[in-house]
């Protein structure tokens, strides 16, 4: 059926915008420029949508989130945008603990250890004595659990080193072997994956690639949803390491008739986050003589790519911040993009701080990075961390381009919001000469992320495209950065229907 959208500017170019467009099927077939091409085009029209003079933009593809992970943080504690105290929040986990069975866990997101800097321990151990808590830092690298909870990991036979700075305090892999084991059971998982689907829709995400699987219970939760039909928008998804054994099981579960979902990657974790002081940098932080982790070597990478190949995945994801693992990185998309030719896709997954020498690598070996201009958040609250020098390193988006390597965004859920990261990488960069313009930025957010997904049909709101698209109440081009940040999502459309309203 064929379907006219009218009167509204829909995005071209920055100077050039259309007055209405045909949809059908799905697709946009027709685009028209006049007010007589509109009147023709209505007598071919089986319906028709006013958009009443709204500024129309590509739907977003978010190239990196974590529908798997954090959709639990709607049954849990959320911290993350908030300013509380401690003593606020220990009043909310104690009531959350009051009404949680004995020997369940509370979880919490949003340890922000720049504001509660002297948390320990015995700070939650005063909390409940009869659940485990567990506290996960902003960046998802490092949490805090109390002493219960440290026995209810015992008792589940988990081998979990804590910090030798700090009782409870757990770091990388340990901290994320705790956080799995605290998750909800799949039923409760996939009621809360469903609202983070409507969240992210209601940001005007039409596409998702789920940057990091690496439970069995987020992959079943996914199963049950896309087997009964409930995944709204395309998934990607890639899968840790921790998931190729037992073989004989992640072999069944990737054979099986998946529909929405396609579980395509592997993804690597090659250092931290500045804000747990493990993003592996050359130089010491400016606040302490560490510098950082390396996760894994050359060589690992490599078996974990053979692996990954064995089992039929066909990218790569690597998550690289500081300049040793960007540096990393490159080398391994340089040296291993050759042996492994069934790899089709080699990605950088943050490549917060990279060097140039980083970058040029990637350009020659067709590599792709995807980033977070939401990060730039890093620079203002670890600025005392990462000295001066650094900071105005910090996402070197105009670099990137330059290069020739294909710029994709995604949220990392910090927070999830095109938007909000659209507004980080046109306004808020940490030097001009980084900050991208309006069109790069949402092109970034768009149509590289479809690119990058393998979907040629998604991105631009031109022929033969699928009519995913946002609108918006005023030209986004007009406005300063003030007004830009309380721009809001009017409309969501997918594939010519409209999947949220405000
Ligand atoms: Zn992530």
């Amino acid at each position: 059926m064929k379907t006219l959208f009218h009167n509204a500017h829909f995005f071209q170019t920055e100077n050039d915008w259309a007055t209405g467009i045909m949809v059908e099927d799905g697709c946009i077939t027709e685009v028209y420029k006049s007010a007589s091409e509109i009147t023709m085009a209505r007598s071919n029209a089986k319906a028709e949508f006013d958009l009443k003079g709204q500024w129309v933009m590509p739907a977003f593809e978010d190239a990196h989130n974590h529908p798997g992970s954090h959709s639990r943080i709607s049954l849990e504690l959320d911290f993350r945008d908030q300013q509380l105290s401690w003593k606020e929040a220990a009043v909310q986990i104690s009531e959350r603990a009051a009404k949680t069975p004995p020997g369940e866990w509370v979880a919490i997101h949003g340890w922000n250890e720049t504001t509660w800097p002297t948390l320990t321990q015995s700070h939650l151990d005063a909390l409940s004595k009869e659940h485990g808590i567990i506290i996960a830092n902003l960046s998802y690298h490092a949490g805090l659990v109390n002493q219960f909870g440290m026995s209810l990991l015992s008792a589940q036979g988990l081998d979990i080193k804590e910090s030798s700075e700090m009782l409870g305090r757990l770091e990388e892999i340990d901290f994320e072997r705790a956080f799995d084991s605290s998750a909800p059971n799949v039923e409760a998982y996939s009621q809360a994956m469903l609202q983070f689907y409507q969240s992210m829709i209601q940001r005007g995400i039409v596409g998702v690639q789920d940057l990091e699987v690496r439970s069995f219970r987020q992959l079943e939760t996914y199963w049950v949803l896309d087997s009964r039909g409930e995944i709204p928008i395309p998934t990607s998804i890639f899968i840790t390491p921790e998931l190729f054994t037992p073989a004989e099981k992640i072999k069944e579960i990737i054979s099986r008739q998946w529909n929405t979902v396609d579980i395509r990657g592997v993804k690597l974790v090659l250092d931290g986050a500045f804000g747990t002081m493990t993003a592996a940098v050359s130089e010491p932080y400016a606040d302490d003589p560490s510098v950082g982790i390396l996760r894994m070597s050359l060589d690992e990478i490599e078996s974990a790519v053979a692996q990954a190949v064995e089992l039929g995945l066909t990218e790569v994801a690597m998550h690289c911040i500081g300049d040793v693992a960007c540096d990393l990185a490159a080398e391994a998309i340089a040296t291993l993009t050759p042996r492994f030719p069934s790899i089709r896709q080699w990605r950088c997954e943050h490549f917060e701080l990279p060097t140039l020498l980083a970058i040029q690598k990637i350009a020659g070996a067709d590599g792709s990075v995807c980033m977070q201009p939401n990060f730039t958040w890093d620079a203002h609250n670890y600025a005392h961390r990462l000295g001066d020098d650094r900071l105005m390193r910090i996402n070197p988006f105009r670099q990137i381009l330059d290069a020739g390597v294909p710029l994709v965004f995604g949220s990392d859920d910090m927070p999830t919001g095109p938007l909000e990261g659209i507004h980080w990488a046109v306004f808020k960069g940490m030097s001009n000469e980084q900050k991208l313009s309006l069109s790069e930025a949402w092109t970034a957010y768009s149509r590289a992320g479809a690119q990058l997904a393998g979907y040629e049909d998604r991105g631009i709101l031109s022929k033969g495209m699928q009519a995913n698209m946002i609108t918006l109440a005023d030209d986004p081009f007009s406005l300063s950065s003030d007004d830009f940040a309380k721009l809001e999502v009017r409309e969501t459309w997918s594939g010519g229907e409209c999947v949220y309203s405000i």
